[in-house]
């Protein structure tokens, strides 16, 4: 769960990376790891990338942590573009 397919290079139905975030309820954090999402605290805001848009996964597929991104970047990840 939440690890793009991209990250495996395939499409599993093994990969759950569609699901939203979970609602944090009562774990939502206060101060600088509160986001403008009521209950999604900011470590687990996800975003899309340029290279999301050529990926066959792109319509279900939730994309990368954006912590994961700042910190180790895109690496040599590509989108999936063959099933
Ligand atoms: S849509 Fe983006 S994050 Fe998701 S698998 Fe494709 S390239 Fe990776």
């Amino acid at each position: 769960m939440e690890i793009p397919y991209c990250v495996f290079g395939v499409i599993d139905e093994r990969i759950d990376n569609f699901t939203p975030p979970p609602d944090a309820g009562d774990s939502q954090p206060f101060g600088e790891f509160k986001s403008e999402f009521r209950n999604i605290p900011i470590y687990r805001l996800k975003k899309k990338v340029d290279f999301c848009s050529e990926c066959l996964c792109n319509k279900y597929c939730s994309g990368f942590f954006k912590n994961d991104i700042l910190k180790f970047g895109l690496g040599d990840l590509r989108p999936i573009t063959n099933s």
